[in-house]
């Protein structure tokens, strides 16, 4: 007990799994979360201060299925091993106990086990931290070794942070209870675990991280902001308590700045379904409906590519290159995908073998893998020399690719020994030896030969002891006993009154049988048994030494893991254009957005299921106002298709930033810097706000961020609150998208005053998605055209749905007064809207607000704070 007490203060907020022979039990608090949240059986065992102690365990080789029930419930779990045999601990005394301790804090950035993990996404472990008004994230990638880090903007924190879907996310526990960081942390959709504060400290958390990389100093890997270099701090501080000190081997930090990614926050994330649905699916995504990859690294390659699309054309242009080269390449794809269907995950068995989780199936991965990239590299025609003409060979990005394939002397070696040594299909666990082929170490072949030797005498013996005894001896063997012969409890009887000299020596008496040996067996037993563990130190030896190549190697290993990924995404990409016959979108730095015939790759696929043609549409904006309109308003009746042409439009962004071809017969695009898309959203019971507040939350968000570089699609934005309310804010928003922030903007609304814009503002066009009444009934034709909706149709798209038709009558009926009076009364220019004033111009800062800004809390002492709030005093 006081070995477990020990042990549970090293890990206070974790429940705690203690080795026990062939359980892990759990004791006090710990069992009783555990039997409530696992369904086990709650027990009790000793007493401690005289009160019955709570307990509970699972069975040694169980584990895994308990862990992933309990990370998926949000609950971390230590896992202390036994670490020594019993027998050494009985050799220090009677009464020594064996020695225990954690090895490991499972959390669920942490994992890495196959089982506990979801093939095709990456498992991610996040930090956060801000400095000087600066915000920066670290993400590691255990499985994988990668670690990358950005810096940003405070207001683009949520954005970055949700482009890597981390499952765990880590923040100093001053910004866990931060309002303005609260949203960025709750939309990353990971759990949220709060250090202390000072594991952020610059100078501390420099200290840390470089010794997770063993190096003596950062520089050597690049310059770092210090919000970066605390982010990384806190990554390493919490691989140091839940790694128990087995480092992992990392690659250097990837740094890339704030320009590098097209900026998506959360919440345009799930209005565009991007890698999940709002019901948070994978089916149903953009990401799923578009991936044809073939591996589980390629799967994860291309929802990253899909996550964060980049931001710089060049960049961008040379993934569309490597897409476009494969797609006119249809056999060699056809190879390429055929050859790494028959991969397997690399970079987890590398992963698993580094931090002393793998087995001898991660080292026939590894092995597979290897072969499988030299096959690769074998497919494709050689680099060529960029300066020689014509250009032939492969582009930029394959060509990297191929490189990395290009296995070093090291990994061949590893290969060679892999390919010679390890059986063909090992086991999952190095524990019970087995797999490493006859003929690979004469030592062991000999312990081997001496074990299968002496189990043939065995074998022999119990006919001999047969025939001398005259009893029906079986030979049978068990842990405890070793080889025994036994027999029944009535043919035993005469050996059990010996006459003079028995060579058979009685063992133990069971209800029915009774256990003998001889002189003979047990000289066998004990050759078999030492030929057996000789032969098991050797296997395990082998396993540590191929264990430890892998890790030297893990750096190139993880290289040609990621390029055989990085090939599936690309062909998987060609794949799906050639399917649905997308195009290559031309990329630049202008200001324009122009589609032709594009289609929604994820409604186009449904719709074509159910039997129905999809209908193309164009779409043209251009930020600067040159030759077409900068913002539309898409006007039409509910069903006509104005989410679906908006979320398409947006979603053509992503595709192409993505360097992904796009579903339209042509595309030309200015890059976008963030892209934001709002929907009228559902109530967010969960954090207590209306509707409406969260579309003004959300609304505000854009408003301030967007920029003439932006994308920006709303949809019915104003509809949750009074109609004139609403009305009024849906036309303020949309003045202010075109006049301020001059973002490239498709804003959809059933306010059809809104198309009143049109003539009011300079870069304003009207569409409208068309409908039209056929026979009496209401006919979609997706089409979106120039001009305004002239009504909505509301009472037929009742009617569609099945409205009673007393009740759609009726309305029908209302409605004609309705717009009877509208039309004797009031027109609609006599609404107040269309007097209304410019936007009053910005208050002018005060000193007040200058001192505010020369002012940076986190760098005062509380003496020069109190001063500094004297001082404001005073301005004010
Ligand atoms: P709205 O936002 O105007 O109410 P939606 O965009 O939700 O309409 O579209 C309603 C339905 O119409 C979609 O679920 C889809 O089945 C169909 N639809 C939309 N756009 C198209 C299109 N371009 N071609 C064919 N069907 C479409």
């Amino acid at each position: 007990m006081a070995q477990f007490l020990a042990a549970k203060a090293n890990a206070p907020d974790a429940i705690l799994f203690f080795r026990m022979g062939d359980f892990y039990e759990l004791f006090f608090r710990d069992a009783e979360i555990a039997a409530a949240a696992l369904g086990i059986t709650l027990t009790k065992r000793g007493k401690h201060q005289g009160e019955d102690i709570p307990m509970a365990g699972v069975p040694v080789h169980a584990l895994e299925g308990y862990l992933a029930r309990l990370i998926r419930q949000g609950f971390k779990a230590a896992i202390c091993e036994q670490m020594e045999d019993p027998a050494e601990a009985r050799k220090r005394g009677s009464k020594a106990v064996v020695r225990r301790d954690i090895v490991r804090v499972v959390t669920p950035g942490t994992l890495t086990e196959d089982s506990l993990l979801d093939a095709r996404g990456a498992n991610r472990l996040a930090a956060v931290a801000v400095r000087k008004g600066r915000a920066a994230v670290a993400v590691v990638e255990l499985s994988a070794g990668v670690v990358d880090v950005v810096a940003c903007a405070l207001e683009d924190l949520g954005a970055t942070l949700a482009s890597f879907r981390p499952s765990e996310v880590l923040v100093p526990d001053r910004l866990f209870s931060d309002e303005a960081t609260k949203d960025a942390l709750n939309g990353s959709g990971g759990v949220v675990q709060a250090l202390p504060q000072a594991l952020g400290e610059p100078v501390g958390a420099r200290s840390r991280v470089e010794r997770l990389y063993g190096v003596s100093s950062l520089d050597g890997f690049g310059t770092f902001e210090e919000a970066e270099v605390s982010a990384l701090g806190l990554v390493a501080a919490y691989l140091e308590t839940t790694q128990a000190g087995k480092i992992p081997a990392l690659a250097p930090p990837r740094r890339s700045g704030d320009t590098g990614f097209l900026a998506i926050d959360p919440a345009t994330r799930l209005s565009l379904e991007i890698d999940r649905t709002q019901r948070g699916e994978r089916e149903g995504s953009l990401l799923a409906s578009i991936d044809r990859t073939v591996t589980s690294g390629g799967a994860r390659a291309l929802a990253e590519r899909i996550a964060r699309p980049l931001r710089d054309p060049a960049a961008i242009n040379d993934g569309l290159d490597a897409v476009e080269w494969l797609l006119e390449r249809r056999d060699l794809r056809r190879d390429l995908r055929e050859g790494l269907k028959a991969s397997s995950d690399v970079a987890r068995a590398v992963g698993r073998l580094v931090l002393g989780r793998g087995g001898p199936r991660d080292l026939a991965g590894i092995r597979n893998g290897l072969a499988i990239a030299e096959g690769i590299a074998g497919l494709f025609p050689p680099v060529r020399d960029p300066s020689m003409e014509p250009l032939a060979g492969p582009p930029l990005r394959i060509a990297a690719c191929l490189d990395k394939l290009a296995l070093t002397p090291e990994l061949g070696h590893l290969l060679a020994a892999l390919a010679e040594g390890l059986v063909q299909e090992p086991p999952h666990l190095a524990r019970d030896g087995g797999f490493v082929n006859a003929g690979f170490r004469p030592e062991l072949d000999e312990a081997r030969q001496l074990r299968d030797d002496s189990r043939r005498v065995v074998a022999d013996l119990e006919a001999r002891a047969v025939q001398q005894s005259g009893v029906p001896f079986k030979v049978r063997h068990n842990a405890v006993l070793g080889y025994f012969l036994e027999t029944t409890a009535k043919a035993a009887e005469p050996l059990m009154r010996p006459t003079g000299e028995s060579p058979f020596i009685h063992r133990q008496t069971l209800a029915n049988q009774v256990r003998f040996t001889t002189v003979e067996l047990s000289e066998l037993d004990a050759k078999i048994s030492q030929a057996g563990h000789r032969a098991l130190a050797i296997e395990g030896e082998t396993f540590e030494t191929w264990r430890r190549t892998v890790q030297s190697l893990a750096q190139p290993l993880q290289a040609v893991a990621e390029a055989l990924a990085e090939l599936d995404a690309h062909a998987a990409l060609s794949e799906w254009a050639e399917e649905v016959g997308a195009v290559r979108p031309h990329v630049d730095d202008s200001l324009c957005f122009e589609v032709s015939a594009g289609r929604h790759p994820v409604v186009e696929a449904a719709v074509k299921a159910a039997g129905d043609p999809y209908t193309p549409n164009d779409c043209r904006l251009d930020g600067a106002g040159q030759g077409c309109a900068r913002l539309s308003i898409v006007t039409g009746p509910n069903m006509a298709g104005k989410s679906t042409f908006l979320r398409q439009n947006a979603l053509l962004v992503v595709l192409a930033q993505a360097g992904a071809f796009v579903p339209a017969r042509s595309m030309r695009l200015g890059v976008v810097d963030r892209l934001f898309s709002r929907v009228g959203a559902g109530d967010d019971l969960a954090r207590g706000r209306s509707t409406f507040m969260m579309e003004m939350v959300e609304t505000a968000a854009i408003l301030t961020q967007a920029t003439g570089r932006s994308f920006v699609v709303l949809d019915e934005i104003g509809r949750g609150t009074a109609t004139y309310d609403g009305l009024a804010i849906a036309w303020a928003t949309a003045e202010a998208l075109h006049d301020r922030n001059q973002a490239r903007t498709l804003f959809a609304t059933h306010y059809h005053e809104l198309a009143g814009l049109e003539t009011r503002l300079a870069h304003v066009c009207n569409l409208s998605m068309r409908a039209k009444e056929w026979n009496g009934e209401l006919v979609f034709l997706h089409e979106a055209a120039p001009g305004a909706a002239d009504r909505s149709y509301g009472v037929q798209v009742a009617k569609l749905a099945g409205v009673p038709s007393a009740v759609v009558s009726r309305a029908r009926e209302v409605l004609d007064r309705l717009e009877g009076e509208k039309t004797s009364n009031t027109s609609l220019n006599d609404l107040p809207l269309f007097a209304m004033a410019e936007p009053p111009p910005p208050p002018p800062s005060s000193a007040v607000d200058d001192a505010l800004k020369g002012i940076d809390p986190d760098e005062l002492t509380p003496r020069e704070a109190l001063e500094a709030l004297y001082r404001l005093k005073g301005l004010a």
